[in-house]
């Protein structure tokens, strides 16, 4: 009797030393008790940010994405990270996002890279190149290829942080006022283009424009450019761009996929906890598959309403000044590696990732699209 007390008691003693151990594992010490309430306080702080963007406010497409970067950061964060969205000029000027979000003006923009090519011509290469890479592609390149990393060093020379945050998939080649059958066609048109492909038309006898999106539609409308290419028709339609020019010519040779970014400044990025920069991490590669969601699903229709309801002729660009453009696009991007050795390292990094996806999706993507292919909407007509 006495030897089975013994145990039950001797059990108690040891379970309660081990409840105690337990406790003492668990129970904060003075010093962590500190870091608790400093990390408490963190959560519960309100970061109010301003984000400029390149769009005109409440444009669809390009112009949403701001916006629902914005609410999703606000929803995600609990009211923490509370971001107020300004279109162009309203705050600053539509191409004066990258300078002011470097100096602190507003702690986020977006916008695309090909825009400040002035800071360094390798930027454009985070946008889109001239015959290059595609969205998938260049998701491809800059999340798993090494993309990232060169554009995150490149944007810290201007106290930036860049993230993609959209993409519209292949573009439209343009809105011209006239056909296009030769490359005679190109001498001295003036074109609102921007990035690289501005530099190409160049070379090939146009005369580049390079236009905020707010202000094509007038300048097409008056006559001050001959032709402009914007997006594609889910978002030229609702720019009303059929009503100036009649011509719509594919293919976007000039941005097969152009990337949106998102850019923050880097004090304010670093003034984040890493709770809600691993929200911003997410929400902006979020927003980047969204964009190109909904282009995928509403160019169609799109396309349909311009050439049915409004009479757009749709038109190829033909072969032959493919091919001017081609070859002056490589000209052109070849250059950009001269420009300093960052600009090399990048283009160092970009050319053969396009080399090696090009030379897989040709047996891939490409060979799947040419065995689903249909007669083109002409040879349809
Ligand atoms: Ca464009």
């Amino acid at each position: 009797m006495r030897q089975q007390y013994t145990k039950n008691r001797m059990l108690r003693l040891f379970a309660g030393l081990c409840l105690t151990l337990v406790f003492a594992a668990c129970a904060p010490a003075p010093e962590s008790a500190q870091e608790a309430t400093r990390s408490g306080a963190a959560d519960t702080q309100v970061y109010q940010w301003k984000m400029i963007t390149t769009w005109p406010k409440n444009l669809p497409g390009l112009g949403a994405a701001p916006e629902r970067l914005a609410d999703r950061l606000r929803v995600m964060s609990n009211g923490r990270l509370d971001i107020k969205v300004y279109g162009a000029g309203e705050l600053v000027g539509a191409l004066e996002g990258f300078d002011a979000v470097s100096q602190g003006t507003a702690q986020m923009g977006h916008g695309a890279a090909y825009y400040w090519r002035g800071k360094n011509p390798a930027a454009a290469m985070f946008a889109t190149v001239p015959f290059g890479m595609n969205a998938q592609e260049m998701n491809g390149w800059l999340h798993y290829g090494g993309g990232m990393e060169l554009w995150r060093e490149l944007y810290a020379k201007f106290n930036l942080v860049p993230f993609a945050a959209g993409n519209s998939g292949v573009q439209m080649a343009g809105w011209f006022n006239k056909e296009i059958n030769s490359i005679d066609d190109l001498q001295g048109l003036k074109m609102r283009i921007p990035g690289i492909g501005g530099e190409v038309l160049s070379r090939a006898g146009g005369v580049p424009v390079v236009l905020p999106g707010g202000e094509i539609f007038t300048a097409l409308q008056t006559g001050v450019i001959d032709a402009t290419e914007w997006v594609g028709p889910y978002n030229d339609l609702a720019f009303s761009l059929h009503t100036a020019a009649k011509y719509y010519y594919y293919p976007g040779w000039h941005e097969p996929g152009p990337t949106l970014e998102a850019f923050v400044n880097k004090d304010a990025w670093e003034a984040l906890p890493p709770d809600l920069q691993a929200m911003v991490e997410s929400a902006t590669q979020a927003i980047n598959d969204d964009m190109l969601s909904e282009f995928t699903a509403r160019n169609n229709a799109a396309l349909d309403t311009l050439i049915n309801e409004h009479d757009v002729q749709l038109r190829r660009l033909p072969d032959d000044v493919i091919e001017v453009l081609r070859l002056a696009s490589a000209e052109v991007v070849a250059e950009i590696a001269d420009a300093d050795p960052l600009a090399k390292r990048i283009y160092d990094s970009y050319m053969p990732f396009l080399q090696d996806v090009r030379r897989y999706h040709s047996i891939s993507e490409q060979a799947y699209l040419n065995v689903r292919q249909e007669p083109s909407p002409e040879q349809a007509e």
